[in-house]
Formats: structure tokens, sequence, C-alpha cells
């Protein structure tokens, strides 16, 4: 296949729908986790989870950078943009609408007049810092592996440049610690109330870091893991290579994915992220709370690129809004729907957790694609 369009031909999902009924076992179910947040926007969007049997359930991962975002590192954004008015922050625009502390939010500390601006890549934080030499150019950083390399690139090119006015806060978490989370939670190991017959791993993610780190989970905790790409064929082929897997007691890495991810990954990028950052001793992650050595910090080499050093910046761990179940949806505990406030009070015009905001959040994404009415969506 060439195009994009053959990757979404309702004739192959049929026929694909029809192998995974066949070929599942109906004395048994199935239950795997789609980990990246890509994945979870591609099942809803196309309806995925409407055809496939009854015995085969996705659950939905923690992979949606800005879903586990923690509202800690959004306060510390809004007090340096609030507190030092020589200061221009800057980040993606999916992080200006996550709710923070306060009924805060990136977008109203803008309207009580910091300036916080929306960028497309890192590379616009960078030139906005060369446009305004008299401003300190802050740019918020988030993301998994996809997403760090150009951070780490922007980083060296602003020390390469001599730029003094240009810094970075550093919220790059790491995909495997995220996964083996997961793997030891009270829920999948003990309780059982997550029941986990393997992942479809991560497209983009995996295009940087390659298929081998997934090996362990394979291993050691005996789940398969499939890499797959973001269009709906992919995700059912990766669905049936797992329901063959677990049908054959095989625990692999299979990667679905061969148009783009190797076993290896990109080694220049790894070389790039490993030369600006190191791991963070722990990092707080919304709803699977500290996770140790998961997240990446600037290297002392960078340390005034580092905007946590340059500004002393500290951060405090504030506990979720207590009708937001965006902790246990990222856990895979429970679904958007059995939020209380889903679709009445939290709506993605007026988000009252993260997994509203982005479209790749649980929340946003049953929500845009009509996944808690009764009537099946199989969009175009
Ligand atoms: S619907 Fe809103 S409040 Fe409920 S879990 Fe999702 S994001 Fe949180």
């Amino acid at each position: 296949m060439k195009y994009v369009d053959e990757f979404r031909d309702g004739d192959v999902a049929a026929r694909l729908a029809e192998a995974i009924a066949r070929e599942s076992d109906t004395g048994r179910s199935y239950a795997f986790m789609e980990f990246c947040g890509g994945h979870t926007h591609a099942i809803s969007r196309y309806g995925v989870t409407d055809l496939l049997p009854a015995n085969v359930r996705m659950i939905h991962g923690p992979g949606c950078p800005v879903c586990v975002l923690p509202i800690g590192r959004i306060d510390m954004a809004i007090r340096l943009v609030l507190e030092r008015p020589e200061v221009i922050l800057t980040t993606y625009g999916d992080c200006l609408r996550v709710p923070a502390s306060n009924q805060l939010s990136l977008l109203k500390a803008k309207a009580q007049g910091g300036d916080v601006r929306m960028v497309y890549s890192a590379a616009d934080a960078l030139a906005l810092a060369q446009k305004h030499p008299e401003r300190e150019v802050v740019f918020f950083a988030i993301g998994f592996e996809t997403t760090t390399p150009p951070t780490a690139l922007v980083i060296k090119q602003a020390r390469t440049m001599g730029l003094k006015n240009f810094s970075v806060i550093c919220n790059h978490v790491l995909t495997p610690s995220a996964i083996m989370t997961i793997l030891e939670s009270p829920e999948v190991r003990e309780l059982g109330t997550v029941p986990l017959d393997g992942f479809i791993g991560p497209a983009h993610v995996s295009t940087i870091i390659g298929s081998k780190p997934y090996a362990f989970f394979a291993e050691e905790y005996r789940k398969p893991v499939v890499i797959a790409g973001f269009e709906p064929l992919d995700v059912m082929q990766a669905i049936r290579m797992l329901v063959r897997q677990v049908n054959e007691g095989r625990a692999e890495v299979e990667n679905e994915f061969t148009r783009a991810v190797d076993e290896h990954g990109n080694l220049k990028a790894q070389a790039l992220v490993s030369e600006v950052f190191e791991l963070r001793r722990s990092f707080e992650w919304r709803g699977l709370r500290e996770v140790p050595y998961s997240a990446l910090k600037i290297r002392d080499g960078f340390g005034e690129q580092d905007a946590e050093r340059k500004f002393g910046l500290e951060f405090t761990s504030v506990p979720d809004n207590k009708a937001c179940e965006c902790g246990a949806i990222l856990r895979g505990v429970k679904k958007p729907t059995d939020c209380k406030i889903f679709g009445t009070v939290c709506t993605p015009e007026n988000p009252m957790g993260s997994c509203m905001v982005s479209s790749e959040g649980a929340c946003a994404a049953h929500y845009n694609y009509g996944r808690f009415r009764d009537v099946p969506v199989v969009a175009a």
C-alpha cells in the first residue's frame, strides 16, 4: 500500500474484522492497551471498537503528553510568567488550556497579563528569542520521545549561537517507564481489575527508540507488544496480531509499522537527546504519580538553557480536581464515560481535566467522535 487512503479502506477493514472475530477464542476475553494517544484518537475516530467482537476490548493508556502533565508543572510555568514581566512563555497550543490550580490555565494567565504565546515548534520559540533579545523567552517543552529531539536541537543551537535569553522548562517523559509503571500497578499485578493481555506499541515514539526497548515487557512480563501505525487498518492488523500471539501463547515484540519503525530507531536523534538530556531521578505524572527515572532533565553543560535553574523554579505537587477521573483513565482503570461530569460540565470547549483538552486525550476522543452515544460512528 502506498497512499494513506488505502490504510482506511472500509472493505479491508471489514475483512480484518471478520478475521479477528474468526481467530479470537469465544471461550475467553482479550484486553489490549493502546499506549499512545494517537491510537486512542484513531480508534475513536474510525470506530474501530465497533468492528471488534464483544470479547476483544481496548483499554486506553497514558500515552497522551498533555494528559499526563501534572497540575504542578503548569502552575510552575504560570507563576513564572505572572511574576517575571520580562518572560515570554511559549508552548504548544494544547498546553495552553490544561486546567491548573486556582481555576487558572496558561491561557487564563495570558488574560491576566502574562506574555504567553503559542508556538508550532521548538524552532519557533528559538526564533522568537532571536527576534526579542531584550526579553527572556522560555519554551515549555512537553512530549514523549518523538518531540524530545527537536527540543534537544534548539537547546544546542541556543548554546552554539550564544543566545542568552532562551531557556527551556523540560517536561519530556519516557514511554518504557510508563509501560513498566502500568504493569507494576496494583490494578494489573494484584487486584486484576485491569486485565492486560498485550499492548499496541506507539507509532511515532517507536520511530525514534525502535522496537528493541519493548522486548523487556514481552520477556519479563510475558505481554505481547505489536507496534502499529496510526491508520485504522494498522490498528486492526495489530489487534489481529495480538490475538494470534495470545492464542499461541507467545509474548513477543512484533512490528506492524515496518514502513517507519525498525529495531534500533533513529540513532542520530538518540545521540542528540543523550548529549543534551539526562534522566531525572523522579517525575510526577498525572495518574501514575511519582515515577522513578521516567523523565529527562537538561544536563549541567547546558545549564544556561535550563529555565528551572535560571529562574529557580520549584515544583509543588497538587492534587487533581476531585470530580475528574483522568488519573484512573490514564491507568486504564476507568473509561471516560465513568466520569460523572463527562460531556456535561466537562467538554472540549470547557475542559475540567487534561484528558478533555488534547485530541489525543481519551475524553476528548470519546466526546468528539460520539463514543458515548448509543449509535456507533464509523467515520470515513
Ligand atoms: S470528562 Fe473531564 S473531568 Fe471527567 S475525567 Fe475526563 S477530563 Fe476529567
